[in-house]
């Protein structure tokens, strides 16, 4: 078993990306296969602002010479879970990096993943799409990540070496596989992770870390079960981009189920004319909790208004390595069009 002792603060072989894996994001080629970016939104860009300016460069920093060694790797799981607690994660778990966890051509020096999750405020999206609910996507990533910055500068301080993948992207691992790990709950049919307390509305960032850490397991909660009964998301999608049936060569999730596969080429041409849309994540069953319907003392309806606008062409003009998650195979040319009008809960 390995001890504090015998702990290194990199591995000495790094955790490589298969070559099959799923390519990164590559908000560029995306954004122009839609012909660039359209969201201006000032708050949105001031956040945009601090994470670049402010927080990028904290992502890694100096360790602290001495060493404050915890006595078991229990006790240090707990200490990095009630250090995340009390700088604001709403969930924190541990898993430890496969190379499946990987996007390609990536590789990673820390054996651990601390994931940490924050939630968006439901009173937000009580109309989506909508810049409400545009800058709250934002605000959290800027707020998670200080979260994830300041786990890891108090990790360094403890003399332990550790790095930041920030919420908002380029990091090196996928967050989805990493928080399915870290038991922070099942994959929804919309491809988010739905945890059963908060529902799919939070965000999640993480800190790379080779020290010995006590991991967290899956959860079975009955919640991807309940997706192939209940298809809110998918009626409510404007893009008509969440699918009916499950995609046997999609993969599974950790529970062993063939996942559902969200068509990018149709979700992200939406996402990026329409505020982030986001739609899916509120209209979500699993939001209908009953603290979703006075969230923050600020009075909320406990199914949103969806404004569905016509969806703009979808985007078949990016290379294949940069696709991610990407089922044109399944499109269903048949099933007829997307209904066209604003609905709320009253229709569910
Ligand atoms: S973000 Fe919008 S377009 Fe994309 S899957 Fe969700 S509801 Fe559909
Ligand atoms: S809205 Fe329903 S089908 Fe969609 S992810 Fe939530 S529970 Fe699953």
């Amino acid at each position: 078993m390995e001890t504090f002792s015998s702990y290194h603060n990199n591995l000495q072989e790094p955790i490589k990306a298969p070559s099959d894996a799923v390519p990164a994001f590559a908000w560029t080629e995306w954004y122009e296969g839609v012909g660039g970016r359209s969201i201006v939104i000032s708050e949105v860009q001031d956040y945009l602002h601090l994470i670049h300016d402010e927080q990028a460069p904290r992502f890694s920093g100096p360790v602290a010479g001495s060493m404050q060694p915890f006595a078991t790797a229990s006790e240090a799981s707990e200490w990095v879970k009630s250090t995340a607690r009390s700088l604001g994660a709403d969930i924190v778990g541990v898993c430890e990096i496969e190379p499946t966890d990987i996007y390609r051509g990536r590789e990673v020096h820390e054996r651990f993943a601390i994931a940490v999750g924050k939630r968006m405020r439901y009173a937000e999206f009580q109309n989506v799409p909508d810049q409400r609910s545009a800058i709250e996507c934002m605000r959290i990533y800027h707020d998670l990540g200080e979260v994830v910055i300041g786990l890891a500068e108090a990790l360094r301080a403890r003399g332990y070496a550790c790095r930041v993948e920030h919420p908002l992207g380029d990091s090196n691992v996928l967050h989805i596989p990493i928080g399915l790990k870290a038991g922070f709950g099942e994959l929804g049919r919309h491809g988010s992770i739905i945890n059963p307390e908060l529902g799919p509305l939070f965000r999640m960032g993480s800190v790379l870390t080779s020290i010995p850490l006590l991991c967290d397991a899956p959860i079975d909660a009955g919640i991807a079960a309940f997706c192939d009964t209940c298809k809110a998301c998918r009626i409510y999608c404007p893009a008509d981009a969440i699918p009916d049936e499950r995609s046997p060569e999609a993969g599974k999730d950790h529970l062993g189920n063939n996942r559902y596969k969200v068509d990018t080429g149709k979700c992200f041409p939406y996402f990026a004319k329409h505020n982030y849309c986001s739609a899916c994540l509120p209209v979500c069953v699993y939001n209908h909790k009953e603290w979703a319907k006075d969230f923050d003392g600020e009075p909320t309806k406990i199914f949103p208004t969806v404004v569905m606008h016509d969806p703009p062409d979808v985007c078949d003009s990016v290379e294949p390595h940069h696709r991610h998650e990407y089922p044109l195979v399944h499109r269903d040319r048949t099933r007829g069009p997307v209904p066209r009008h604003a609905v709320d809960a009253d229709k569910l």
